[in-house]
């Protein structure tokens, strides 16, 4: 096979982390129950209770569309409607999933220009319509961290749950990085979570060094009547379960999921260091994660792609950066060489 050199377009390229792909191959060791009534799952259930430190009900699914509508469809009626932000990847890159998945319950989009959503634009959206001719505000959902690199604090959290908890809507977090955001803020998981007022947390595997998986974890375990049913339906229901759940294991028990999420985040915490006074070069966002987004002169970009670099820029034009559980420090050098040469070099 064709060896590809290490690229930051996206902390999808990267493979499966060693304590993953361990568990997998030892839950390759002969037959077990199918469906998810196996012991790996059991394990992989409670490891994520242990870490959250409460018993909260949980689900696996392939990945984090699915997770995130089917979590979103089961807080809501078709008539509801959810509050999220601009650039959610709800909105932005699920191909109308949530709104399938729940039977119709629309997406009310609040403009967020650094994609946070906020105490006061829940609010706003909540309550301007109460009318029966307008879809009924019911949930919430906010991505932690941000498609643009940020990091809700605990108490941007906290605020955002107390609007909810007085207007009567459920609070959702998509946490396709959700490990990364808890290694910038080093807290523990609950701390950001249900004891912020978060009812589900769609948790991601995939990013975080699996090979594919999400887990839907449901604080408010009411929450959760019926969910299985919900998973089979919509095709989420993994035959050979263990698989799905063993790589959990070994990421929640070895603590790769968050030794992986600190690597990523000291990698953009480099970059964002080394590209301060370069000139033409800023980060278009505070780098608070695993996520660098750059505003740069065209010709730098066009330079930067000349040299081999992939990168997306698809948010605002700025050129992303997304660094994974296995980033090369000599590659992020190499970028930086890179980037320096080319702003040296820039008219
Ligand atoms: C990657 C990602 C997801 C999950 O995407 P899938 O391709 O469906 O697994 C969900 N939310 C955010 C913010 C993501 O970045």
């Amino acid at each position: 096979m064709q060896q590809f050199p290490q690229q930051f377009a996206s902390d999808n390229y990267a493979g499966i982390c060693p304590p993953a792909w361990a568990a997998m191959e030892a839950a390759n060791a002969g037959h077990v129950p199918a469906y998810g009534e196996d012991a790996w799952t059991d394990r992989a259930s409670d490891a994520f209770r242990t870490l959250f430190g409460t018993d909260c009900e949980v689900f696996f699914a392939f990945n984090g569309t699915a997770a995130n509508s089917l979590a979103l469809a089961v807080l809501c009626q078709s008539y509801h409607s959810v509050i999220c932000s601009s650039s959610a990847h709800v909105e932005t890159d699920e191909c109308g999933a949530p709104e399938f998945f729940s039977n119709g319950s629309k997406l009310l989009v609040a403009p967020t220009p650094d994609g946070k959503l906020t105490p006061d634009a829940v609010r706003a959206l909540a309550t301007g319509r109460s009318d029966i001719h307008f879809p009924k505000p019911r949930a919430v959902t906010i991505t932690q961290p941000t498609e643009t690199g940020l990091v809700y604090s605990i108490a941007e959290i906290q605020a955002i749950s107390r609007v909810c908890r007085e207007l009567g809507l459920r609070l959702h977090m998509d946490g396709a990085r959700f490990a990364n955001a808890c290694a910038a803020l080093d807290c523990a998981p609950a701390d950001i979570t249900w004891k912020a007022g978060v009812d589900v947390l769609c948790f991601g595997g995939t990013k975080n060094g699996m090979a594919v998986g999400e887990a839907i974890l449901f604080f408010n375990r009411d929450l959760a009547l019926d969910f299985d049913w919900r998973c089979k339906q919509a095709g989420q229901l993994a035959s050979k379960m263990r698989f799905l759940a063993a790589p959990w294991v070994g990421m929640l028990e070895s603590g790769a999921w968050l030794d992986n999420a600190r690597h990523a985040n000291d990698c953009a915490t480099r970059l964002a260091a080394a590209i301060v006074g370069l000139e033409g070069v800023v980060a278009a966002y505070p780098v608070q994660a695993n996520a660098v987004f750059l505003t740069a002169p065209i010709a730098m970009l066009d330079g930067l792609r000349e040299r081999g670099w992939r990168f997306y820029s698809f948010i605002g034009g700025a050129a992303r950066f997304m660094f994974a559980w296995d980033a090369d420090p000599e590659r992020v050098t190499a970028l930086i060489d890179d980037l320096r040469d080319l702003a040296a070099a820039a008219p």
